[in-house]
């Protein structure tokens, strides 16, 4: 099956895949260890300023050269919250306060990308606007400027903007 583990994290023992809490699992045969998949999460800013929107210019494939949210994964010990903040920083430079929820996006785009997507509202409070790390620009972009846009969770944040801000 896709995605399951070969080898046991605990012991380093081959696991066999057998049927465990309603699915198949990878199931250790030496220390009985039962491994389950956890989605990989997301966390991501929707930075509004003057009417415009913040987006970045994506530098990796899939989907290189498209616009999406400031975006990237939750570290296992961290807030979500805060993987948004530290996203929009590494991203575009820019300080951002993290505001109420916006939305929880369900399904993975890409064989890389998360399962699941953390949408805040967030507000600029310091920094300087210029791209960096894994996006090639940052800008704000007036409703009738929006790039071509990549990913669907990017898409249906955008959409919604257009139509509700
Ligand atoms: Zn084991």
């Amino acid at each position: 099956m896709d995605g399951l583990i070969k080898f046991c994290p605990e012991c380093g023992k081959e696991v066999e895949i057998l049927p465990r809490f309603g699915r198949m699992r990878a199931v250790c045969a030496a220390c009985g260890r039962i491994h389950f998949q956890d989605p990989k999460v997301a966390a991501s800013a929707l930075v509004e300023e003057g009417g415009k929107i913040l987006l970045v210019k994506r530098v990796m494939t899939p989907m290189r050269g498209t616009w999406t949210l400031p975006a990237g994964f939750v570290e296992a010990d961290e807030d979500p919250r805060a993987a948004a903040a530290r996203e929009v920083l590494e991203e575009t430079g820019l300080r951002v306060e993290i505001g109420e929820l916006f939305d929880v996006i369900y399904g993975r785009e890409h064989k890389r990308g998360a399962s699941i997507v953390i949408v805040y509202r967030a507000v600029v409070v310091g920094g300087t606007l210029q791209a960096q790390d894994d996006a090639e620009e940052a800008h704000f972009f007036a409703p009738d400027e929006i790039p071509e846009l990549g990913f669907e969770a990017t898409k249906r944040v955008v959409e919604w903007w257009l139509k509700n801000r």
